[in-house]
């Protein structure tokens, strides 16, 4: 139910609608110093801490894909946020697939086959209609803090996960190393989008959506072939301090 506080305060859409505006423009000036379509990129606006009424007036800019890494939050936030598209980017247990595909039109962060199948198998009953969509997501720098397949890994499973019924398989996500080298990030994404490429070049059924790039880096991951970039504290301004695991792998 949404009540009164459905309001949508005018300064904060104004304020957010500023932000978004020069997201936007560094997305633009990325895209076309690589030589790419800027309106090939898409921009989730990754908004865990960031409360209901600040995201309606978010939708109200044109913020209207919004990301969250907390099955929770997201539940939490989608009754009071009309009009947004929801993404899950944060990890996945399994025992809360039902609830995610619930509350969340996209899942960007499948990292086993076995999560794979539970939500094939969830999907019609949860979901019906067309395939639900999903990214995988791959640990390119085999950091062992951190999920994903791993490059020589997915190779192997992809045939069965583009067979599975119910979901479709848009492309592959990935986390940046914790770095403060943009050397460092680059390698990470240029990797991600090489992988990509030979992994499409054998099963042409995976699709092309790249999601990569954050606050600090969104505009290299661009240059490297980024379709999707999850930005948060370059819209909504820094998080409050959150216990360790609940924040972005590599924030600092
Ligand atoms: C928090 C988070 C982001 C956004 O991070 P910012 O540094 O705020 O832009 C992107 N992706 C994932 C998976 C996250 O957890």
């Amino acid at each position: 139910m949404v009540h009164a506080s459905a309001a949508v305060d005018p300064m904060e859409v104004r304020t957010l609608t500023e932000a978004r505006a020069r997201v936007l423009e560094r997305i633009e000036r990325a895209a076309v110093r690589a030589g790419r379509d800027p309106a090939a990129i898409t921009l989730v606006a990754v908004s865990k801490t960031v409360p209901a009424d600040r995201l309606r007036a978010a939708v109200a800019a044109g913020l209207d894909r919004l990301g969250e890494n907390r099955v929770q939050e997201g539940e939490a936030k989608g009754p009071e946020v009309p009009g947004a598209h929801w993404e899950l980017v944060g990890p996945l247990q399994s025992n809360k697939s039902r609830r995610a595909l619930a509350a969340f039109d996209r899942i960007q962060t499948v990292d086993s086959v076995e999560l794979a199948r539970r939500l094939d198998r969830l999907v019609p009953e949860t979901r019906p209609g067309p395939r639900y969509p999903v990214l995988l997501q791959v640990n390119v720098d085999r950091d062992p803090a951190k999920a994903g397949f791993r490059p020589d890994a997915i190779e192997g499973a992809l045939g069965e996960l583009l067979a599975l019924p119910n979901l479709t398989v848009e492309g592959l996500m990935t986390v940046g190393r914790l770095t403060t080298s943009p050397a460092d990030a680059r390698d990470t994404f240029r990797s991600l989008h090489g992988l990509a490429d030979r992994l499409r070049a054998m099963a042409p059924g995976l699709g092309d959506t790249l999601s990569m790039g954050m606050s600090d880096d969104f505009e290299l991951a661009i240059e490297e072939g980024a379709t999707l970039v999850r930005v948060g504290r370059a819209l909504f301004g820094e998080r409050p301090h959150q216990h360790p695991g609940q924040d972005a792998p590599h924030a600092h």
